[in-house]
């Protein structure tokens, strides 16, 4: 797999990371949401519930009484009727649609049971009996009682029901709370309350049911504005990504073409075409401070020979061969090491003396020698040209490499193979 494609591949498992990244976030910012939306509402269904509880006077034997009556007449009883028209006043503003009293009755009190058809409702088998009664029971409105009955009035039965295990628990525990419920008609958030009778007996658990219907509403509004606002996060990150990406992509082929074009393909050494530019600073810190430039050159011997008696490619491999073995034996960060054309290498020091010159000769002409290309027999040569100086004003560099130059054209002349400075060929 190349490069690029890597890079392609860990881009997108970014951008999938990101996206997945903000989903699990959404979710987790709606979810709080909606929990502080439940909770506040809980807490005002809770709250009434405790006023409403303590608002209720009813003494035990007036308790007895409402046990006993029909459910048509404890719609129209005083107790019932004061404690709705009391609760009305405030359950519209409070998005309240029912408020009533639960009661857990003795046996002997218990008059219906669970048929056939309600099994699924109660969650309990048929014939079980009702054994919870609606002492007390408002509802927001006329209207409203009578949709909840399909236009038709109460039926008694519809008094008594069965607390499922949840509200049962809220019930024998006594304690204010509010919990969250869905049935048939909805889904409500309820607060409870215990009510005790004036003789300090326990009657049983007010329920305050919040019809969360319209705050659900509000919160998938809200929910929506979140989910809205994440999404165009998430396409923002991403465009700014991608422009980031194009313009550090652009920045890296220019810096790669620019490298390119500073270095020989076929060897990895710097080419001709830098040697002015690197060489300046070279050269500018040499006439400050005194210190003097070598420059060697070399070239393959009798190179044409290769290329004539066995190709151009084993021509090419002899010339990155001889290319490493100048890489091996000089020193990485002090020396130059240029490909001054076809089979003729430069190499600048700086500051080195030059016994160090002559060593890093003598390895390069070692490893030369030591060259092995499948089906050549001949020993690889090189020939050698030094020229050394300190820069002065009235000198470049220039100058100094055609002196090793000429010492090289020297060693040729003399034979090959060897070595010339530029100081002793006269
Ligand atoms: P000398 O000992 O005097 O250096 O003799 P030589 O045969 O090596 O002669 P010279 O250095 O003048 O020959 C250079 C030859 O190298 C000429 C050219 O055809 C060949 N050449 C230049 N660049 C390349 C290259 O990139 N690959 C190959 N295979 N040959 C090249
Ligand atoms: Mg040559």
């Amino acid at each position: 797999m190349s490069l690029r494609s890597k890079k392609e591949i860990s881009y997108y498992i970014i951008v999938i990371l990101c996206i997945g990244f903000v989903i699990i976030l959404s979710f987790f910012s709606i979810n709080s949401l909606k929990q502080d939306y439940f909770d506040s509402i809980g807490k005002r269904a809770f709250s009434i519930a405790i006023v409403t509880a303590n608002n209720i006077r009813l003494s035990d034997l007036e308790v007895e009484r409402l046990e006993d009556l029909q459910f048509e007449d404890l719609l129209n009883d005083t107790a019932n009727v004061k404690f709705e028209r009391d609760a009305r006043k405030f359950m519209k503003e409070a998005g309240i649609k029912y408020i009533y009293l639960m009661r857990r009755l003795p046996s002997e009190k218990m008059k219906y049971w669970v048929h056939e058809d309600e099994v699924d409702y109660f969650g309990v088998p048929e014939g079980t009996k009702l054994d919870t009664i609606y002492l007390l029971d408002a509802v927001i409105d006329h209207q409203t009682r009578l949709e909840d009955t399909d236009n038709q009035w109460y039926r008694d039965e519809d008094r008594y029901t069965i607390l499922d295990p949840g509200i049962l628990e809220i019930y024998d525990n006594n304690e204010a709370t509010y919990t969250f419920y869905e049935d048939e008609w909805g889904g409500y958030l309820t607060g409870f309350a215990p009510v005790y009778s004036t003789d300090g007996s326990y009657i049983g658990m007010l329920g305050v049911d919040i019809f969360i219907e319209e705050y659900a509403a509000l919160v998938n509004k809200r929910v929506m504005i979140l989910a809205i606002f994440n999404f165009i996060s998430v396409v923002m990150g991403i465009i700014i990504i991608n422009s980031l990406r194009r313009i550090y992509k652009t920045n890296a082929d220019a810096n790669h073409f620019r490298q390119k074009s500073y270095i020989d393909d076929m060897t990895d050494l710097l080419n001709r075409r830098t040697l002015k530019e690197r060489s300046k600073e070279y050269w500018n810190k040499g006439l400050n401070e005194d210190i003097p430039i070598t420059v060697v050159m070399l070239d393959i011997d009798y190179f044409k020979a290769y290329n004539d008696n066995y190709g151009h490619m084993v021509g090419d491999e002899l010339i990155s061969k001889v290319a490493s073995a100048i890489k091996l034996c000089t020193r990485e960060n002090e020396d130059m090491l240029f490909r001054y054309g076809g089979d003729e290498f430069m190499i600048l020091f700086f500051d080195t003396e030059m016994n160090k010159v002559n060593l890093i000769i003598k390895r390069i002409r070692e490893h030369v020698k030591g060259i092995l290309i499948q089906g050549v027999h001949e020993r690889v040569t090189l020939s050698f040209g030094i020229a050394s100086m300190v820069p002065t004003k009235d000198s470049d560099l220039n100058q100094l490499i055609s002196r090793a130059d000429q010492a090289l054209y020297s060693a040729k002349q003399k034979g090959r193979d060897c070595i010339h400075t530029y100081n002793n060929q006269t």
